[in-house]
Formats: C-alpha cells, sequence, structure tokens
C-alpha cells in the first residue's frame, strides 16, 4: 500500500513537472514567435554626413550609409 503510493505519488511528481516545462517551453516559444513587429520606423536611419534618409533593416546597431559610405550609429530610443 505505501509502496503504491509512493509510486503513485512519484508519478504524480515527474507528471507535474514535464507539464511545468511543457507550459514554461510554450509559452517563451510562443513569446518568440509572437513578437511584435518592428515599426517601419526603426529602419529609417538619418546618415550624420550627408543627411541622407535611407532604409536598412538588417542592421540594428550600426548602418552604412548607401550615398557617402560613413557609419552610422543608431540613436535614440534604445531596445
Ligand atoms: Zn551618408
Amino acid at each position: 500500500m505505501i509502496k503504491l503510493e509512493l509510486a503513485t505519488l512519484i508519478f504524480l511528481y515527474i507528471l507535474f513537472s514535464v507539464i511545468g516545462i511543457l507550459v514554461i517551453w510554450i509559452f517563451f516559444g510562443y513569446k518568440g514567435i509572437k513578437r511584435p513587429p518592428a515599426k517601419e520606423t526603426d529602419y529609417v536611419w538619418k546618415c550624420s554626413v550627408c543627411l541622407n534618409d535611407y532604409i536598412d533593416s538588417k542592421n540594428e546597431d550600426i548602418s552604412v550609409c548607401p550615398l557617402c559610405g560613413s557609419y552610422n550609429k543608431k540613436e535614440g530610443i534604445s531596445r
């Protein structure tokens, strides 16, 4: 009788552990996929040398101006 209860307890412990891990996994996986799409303005860069406005969606911190080739650092809202 005690052995059966112990087995049930272990079973429940493992079951809830797996469910907990699954819930956390799904939650974080869902959050990773369901990231809010970046706004169009996030990709707009303004060159500090030639004041050219251009779009670069590949880089987030430093971008190269297509006109003069100078490096621009993202300023303003830090994400
Ligand atoms: Zn430029």
